[in-house]
C-alpha cells in the first residue's frame, strides 16, 4: 500500500484507469491497420461521423447512448466498455497492492500493454513488435528503479537481462519442438518476443510460472471451446498472445503485489 487509500487517489487512480482503457481501444482498433493514433478524432466505423466529446465519456455515454452510435444507431461493440472497466480495476487493484510508486507505475504500464497486446492478437493473430519489445527495455528500467526486494541493483538488472533472454530461447525451443511434433507453425515469433518482454519484467522464475500459467489456461479453454461449445476444432489455430498476458498478469500479482 503507497498512501492509506485515500478515496479521492482511490477514485484518481480509477478514472485514470478508465480513460487510458479508452485509449487502449483505439490502439487496438488502429495499430493493426497501421492508422494513426492521433489524427483524425474518433470516429463511428459504421456512419464516419466525427464522435462528440460528450459521446466519449468511458462507460457512462455507452450506457447513455445505450450501446449505439449517437448518429446512426449502429450497435457499439461491448468490447469498448469492457476494455475501459477492466483496465481501471486492473490499475485500481495494482494501486492498492503496491508497496512503492514505481512498482505501481511500472506494474500499470506492462499489464497496459498486455491488455492492448491480448486483444489485438485475439482478433488479428498478431502481436505488434512495438509493444512486445517495449516491455524489454521497461522492464530493465524497472529492475534499475525497483526497491521491492533487497537485491542489490546489479543483481536485479542480470535478473531481468537473463529472464528477457531465457523467455526468448525458452519459446524458441517450445516451437521448434512443436514444428517438429504437429508439423505446423504452433507458435508465432510475436509470441516468443512478447515472452522475452514478459521475462524482462518477471525474471528466469516468473517465466516459468508465466508459461506454466499460460499453457494451463490456454489448455482449459480449449478444451471448453472444443468439447463443450464446440466452436473450434483441434487444427483451429488458437492464439497464445491472451494467456501468456493471464499468465504474467497472475504472475505479477504472485511475485510483486501479494
Ligand atoms: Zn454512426
Amino acid at each position: 500500500m503507497i498512501f492509506n487509500n485515500h478515496l479521492f487517489l482511490l477514485l484518481f487512480v480509477f478514472i485514470l484507469g478508465l480513460c487510458l482503457g479508452s485509449f487502449a481501444n483505439v490502439l487496438i482498433f488502429r495499430i493493426p491497420k497501421n492508422l494513426s493514433i492521433i489524427k483524425p478524432g474518433s470516429t463511428c466505423p459504421s456512419c464516419k461521423n466525427t464522435i462528440k466529446w460528450f459521446h466519449n465519456i468511458p462507460v457512462i455515454s455507452y450506457i447513455l447512448l445505450k450501446g449505439k452510435c449517437g448518429y446512426c444507431g449502429t450497435k457499439i461493440s461491448l468490447q469498448y466498455p469492457l476494455i475501459e472497466i477492466f483496465t481501471a480495476f486492473s490499475f485500481l487493484l495494482i494501486f492498492i497492492k503496491s508497496n512503492t510508486i514505481t512498482e505501481f507505475l511500472f506494474i500499470s504500464v506492462f499489464v497496459y500493454i498486455l491488455i492492448v497486446i491480448s486483444v489485438i492478437d485475439y482478433y488479428y493473430f498478431i502481436i505488434p513488435d512495438f509493444f512486445s519489445i517495449s516491455l524489454i527495455p521497461l522492464g530493465i528500467l524497472f529492475s534499475i528503479f525497483n526497491k521491492t526486494f533487497e537485491d542489490s541493483i546489479m543483481v536485479q538488472i542480470s535478473n531481468s537481462v537473463l529472464g528477457a533472454v531465457f523467455g526468448f530461447l525458452l519459446l524458441i525451443l517450445i516451437s521448434f519442438v512443436g514444428k517438429i511434433i504437429f508439423k505446423k507453425e504452433a507458435m508465432g515469433l510475436g509470441d516468443t518476443k512478447l515472452m522475452s518482454g514478459i521475462g524482462a519484467f518477471l525474471g528466469v522464475k516468473g517465466v516459468i510460472l508465466t508459461l506454466f500459467l499460460g499453457s494451463l489456461s490456454a489448455t482449459m479453454t480449449s478444451i471448453v471451446l472444443i468439447y463443450i461449445m464446440k466452436t473450434k476444432k483441434w487444427n483451429d489455430y488458437i492464439p497464445f498472445g491472451p494467456f501468456l498476458s493471464l499468465g504474467s498478469f497472475l504472475t505479477v500479482f504472485l511475485c510483486y503485489l501479494l
